[in-house]
C-alpha cells in the first residue's frame, strides 16, 4: 500500500462524494457509531488487533455469516466521514503547528508590534490548517490528507511512516466502501418490451450508479447507450 495509492483513494473520495450523497437522497444527518475511525495514534498491537477485527467483519469475508444485502448509504457516507474527520484531527494534533502568538510587552515599538500581531492572525488563518472545529465534511478531511500524504507545504511537519500508514489505512477503508457503494447500487430492471433483433429477448436497464444507464438485451447481449433509441444500435 503506497502513499501515492492512498492519495489517489483520497482524491477518489472528494471525487465521488456529491455522486454518494445524490444517491443518498440527502446528506447525512444522523450520527454513527465510528467503525472505522481512529481517536488517537495507535500501537502497532491495537493497530494489528483493528485490522483483523475489520478484516473478520467485512462483509466479503467468507465464513457463515450474515450477508448484509442492502447497504445503507447514509450509514456509510456516515462512517466515511466520521473515520476521515477523527483521522484528520489526529494528524493534524501531531503535525499541525500552533499558530504564532503575538506576545506583547516586550518592549517593541508599536509598529512592529503590529506587524507581529498581523504575521500572527494571518498564521492562525492559514487557509491550509486543517479546522478543529465548525463545519468539516469528509471530502475536507480527504483532500487535507491527501496533501499531507503529498508533502505539500503549510504550517506542518511531515508525517513521519505510522502516520502514513494510519492514513493509508483509513483512505483504503473509506475508497472501499465508497466503491462497493456505488459499484452496488448499479441496478437492473426489466423493461416491457421484446428486443427488437430476431431474438426478442428480454430487455433490462442498468443503471442508477452514477454512470450512464444501458439497455441490453438478456438473450443476444446487444446493449444500446441513452444516446441510442433501441434498433439503431449497430
Ligand atoms: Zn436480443
Amino acid at each position: 500500500m503506497t502513499t501515492a495509492h492512498a492519495a489517489d483513494q483520497l482524491d477518489t473520495i472528494t471525487e465521488r462524494w456529491t455522486t454518494l450523497a445524490d444517491r443518498a437522497g440527502d446528506r447525512p444527518t444522523t450520527t454513527w457509531p465510528p467503525a472505522m475511525g481512529i481517536t488517537r495514534l495507535l500501537s502497532e498491537q491495537e493497530r494489528q488487533e483493528q485490522a483483523a477485527e475489520r478484516l473478520d467483519t467485512a462483509p466479503d469475508a467468507p465464513g457463515p455469516r450474515p450477508a448484509p444485502v442492502d447497504v445503507n448509504i447514509l450509514d456509510v457516507m456516515t462512517t466515511i466521514e466520521t473515520g476521515l474527520l477523527e483521522a484528520a484531527d489526529a494528524i493534524a494534533e501531531r503535525v499541525q503547528r500552533p499558530g504564532y502568538r503575538a506576545q506583547t510587552g516586550r518592549g517593541w515599538t508599536d509598529e512592529a508590534h503590529r506587524e507581529i500581531a498581523l504575521l500572527a492572525m494571518k498564521d492562525a488563518a492559514d487557509p491550509r490548517r486543517w479546522k478543529l472545529t465548525g463545519q468539516r465534511t469528509a471530502p475536507d478531511a480527504a483532500e487535507w490528507l491527501a496533501q499531507r500524504l503529498r508533502d505539500q507545504p503549510g504550517p506542518f511537519r511531515p508525517l513521519n511512516e505510522t502516520e502514513r500508514e494510519l492514513v493509508a489505512a483509513v483512505a483504503a477503508t473509506a475508497a472501499e466502501l465508497l466503491q462497493r457503494t456505488l459499484g452496488d447500487a448499479r441496478q437492473r430492471t426489466d423493461i416491457p418490451h421484446p428486443c427488437p433483433m430476431p431474438c426478442g429477448g428480454q430487455l433490462v436497464v442498468e443503471g442508477g450508479d452514477g454512470q450512464p444507464p444501458v439497455v441490453l438485451c438478456e438473450d443476444c447481449g446487444r446493449t444500446w447507450r441513452e444516446t441510442e433509441a433501441p434498433g439503431d444500435a449497430a
